[in-house]
């Protein structure tokens, strides 16, 4: 049975009366085939899995973006029972960020580049909440998408930094079957936007198929996939990036494993996602 719980004392007497070792899968909602796929994961190797609910308002720099964010509690509460979660927490503001509330967990140079550079501020908003949720639930494992590389590289960093007792467990990016990387974001999309979508995807393996077939210089790489993404009318490039997967610094020459990723716009959708070579 899911236990839907909303205050932090009700989530504190939930877990102490559950098997550990705890697995938690934190997300803001509008679940889909990606966040299942976290869940199931975990659902595999714990005894008790959390899903957190929470749109966190500190990750977006721009009220408009926060607000807009889709939200259907009956539908995400529905889909964690059926994955067999154990408790979803799905707390007002105020119980993630409790009065008086005045830290900052702010992650150093990983945060820096692509995502960080592109939206200022955002993993100082994930860290920090990460934390809290981690810290909350106590949790011995937590699972994070892949479709958000940078994102999985700050929490990683954070944990062994601050020597948090949770192993962080990374999960392959779960796809639509033309390609496009699921999102909460995909469905504000109009048929024509989800069509132009895919450009992501196929300029991104573009740039994979080149780098397969020899291609080293990472200008080259990045020039091709911005062409690719030039046939699509509606997609709007914010990056495109060849970079180090550890530091994700800009490369100059391509060894293997290194990470191909981009933001695009489309129709004023913000959609990312990457794909490593070799
Ligand atoms: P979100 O609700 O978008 O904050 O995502 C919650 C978690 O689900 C994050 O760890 C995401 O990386 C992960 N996630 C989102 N989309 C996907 C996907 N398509 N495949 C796998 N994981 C995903």
């Amino acid at each position: 049975m899911t236990q839907v719980l909303r205050s932090r004392t009700e989530l504190r007497a939930a877990l102490a009366t559950l098997p550990r070792p705890v697995g938690l899968v934190p997300t803001m909602g509008w679940l889909h085939d990606g966040h299942r796929s976290l869940i199931r994961r975990a659902r595999s190797e714990n005894p008790t899995v959390v899903a957190t609910i929470f749109v966190n308002p500190r990750q977006f720099s721009q009220a408009r973006d926060f607000m807009k964010y889709p939200r259907n509690e009956a539908r995400d509460l529905a889909i964690c029972a059926d994955e067999g979660v154990d408790i979803v927490w799905a707390p007002p503001t105020e119980e993630v960020y409790v009065a008086g509330f005045d830290t900052l967990v702010s992650v150093g140079a990983i945060s820096g580049p692509l995502e960080g550079a592109a939206r200022p501020g955002h993993f100082d908003g994930v860290a920090t909440v990460v934390a809290i949720l981690l810290s909350l639930v106590g949790a011995d494992r937590a699972y994070f998408g892949l479709k958000d590389y940078q994102q999985v590289q700050v929490i990683r960093q954070m944990a062994l930094d601050l020597a948090l007792p949770t192993e962080v467990v990374p999960c392959q990016t779960v796809r639509e079957p033309d390609g496009l990387a699921m999102s909460s974001r995909n469905g504000r999309l109009s048929p024509a936007g989800r069509a132009a979508a895919t450009v992501l995807r196929r300029a991104l393996l573009a740039a994979a198929a080149s780098v397969r077939s020899g291609e080293r210089d990472a200008d080259t790489v990045r020039e091709l996939m911005r062409h690719v993404l030039a046939t699509e009318p509606l997609a709007d490039p914010d990056y495109v990036s060849v970079a180090d997967p550890e530091t994700l610094r800009e490369l100059g020459g391509i060894s293997d494993g290194a990470l191909l990723s981009m933001a695009v716009r489309v129709e004023g959708v913000r959609l990312i996602d990457n794909e490593r070579v070799g």
